[in-house]
């Protein structure tokens, strides 16, 4: 059994390790990394093959938690801001970690199944709630809604202030992953292919009314072109054609300007391979009145 300063200690290193790895442009994790993970020599798996939950046995209090996807690949996310974890069955020691995990406030890991045998991971995330009679446990996804506590005894107003503020944040990690694996890892606009220095764009923008987070709503992007795109200096109609700014056109500048940008004027947006995942032309128009008024 770890101290419960080493405990914490291990779970802040994997966080860190964790992040590491997306900031270097990882977007997602397979079942087999996980469950082969390393902290430098210490191997300690963060899944429990077969099972939503990982508890391991140095740790007083579970580590992780997962989700699984039905179909081969689910298109609508449907992430909220708080989340459901049903009682385990017929393993009443889990049960036990999980209402020490709500206990303590450890932070845990949850894995959000993206396709089958690939998650997406949100971290850190708290137990806010455990209802022993409907045998539920309430995870909240972001960190900062750990202080309203149980979610249930929110007013209406409150708990929709807190699914507002953080809804963005929630559907980031695997819309990115859904983005980056439907556009093969390469910008739509001038298949630029380094990872790390690839965005998953909205079209509709995600804190609009309209913007939601599917692949249709969604365009792998380069830095450069996602930030044109953002700007209005960049447009795609909807039939998939990128346009570039009238104005930017006739400017007369370096390289980036000149291949980067105005090169692209009527260039052909590179779409998914696989139709249900192209960009909504519906979003596109929408979006291109706004570039064409600009
Ligand atoms: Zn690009």
């Amino acid at each position: 059994m770890y101290s419960p300063e080493q405990e914490l200690a291990l779970r802040l290193e994997i966080f860190r390790l964790l992040e590491e790895r997306e900031v270097g442009g990882q977007y997602e994790f397979s079942r087999d990394e996980l469950a082969n993970f390393y902290i430098g020599e210490l191997r300690l798996p963060l899944i429990d093959r077969g099972r939503g939950i990982r508890n391991p046995a140095e740790f007083s209090s579970t580590l992780s938690i997962m989700t699984t996807v039905d179909g081969p690949y689910a298109d609508v996310l449907d992430t909220a801001a708080f989340v459901k974890y049903d009682y385990r069955a017929g393993n009443s020691s889990d049960n036990v970690k999980l209402q020490r995990a709500h206990q303590l406030q450890a932070p845990l890991i949850y894995f959000e199944a993206i396709r089958t045998g690939v998650y997406a991971a949100h971290y850190p995330v708290y137990v806010v709630a455990d209802d022993p009679v409907a045998r539920v446990f309430t995870i909240t996804m972001d960190e900062s809604l750990r202080f309203f506590g149980d979610p249930t005894t929110l007013p209406p107003d409150q708990r929709a202030y807190a699914e507002r503020t953080v809804r963005a944040r929630l559907h980031q990690p695997a819309f990115r992953a859904k983005v980056m694996h439907a556009y093969a890892e390469s910008c739509a606009v001038c298949s630029l292919k380094h990872v790390s220095l690839l965005d998953a764009a909205h079209i509709i923008p995600d804190g609009e009314r309209d913007g939601f987070a599917r692949v249709t709503n969604g365009l792998a992007l380069c830095k450069i072109h996602h930030a044109a795109y953002d700007r209005d200096l960049l447009g795609i109609t909807p039939d998939y054609i990128v346009r570039i700014d009238h104005a930017l056109l006739d400017e007369v500048d370096g390289p980036m300007l000149r291949h980067g940008l105005q090169d692209m004027h009527g260039r052909a947006l590179a779409v998914p391979r696989r139709a249900a995942d192209r960009p909504s032309r519906e979003a596109l128009a929408t979006r291109f009145e706004q570039f064409a008024a600009y």
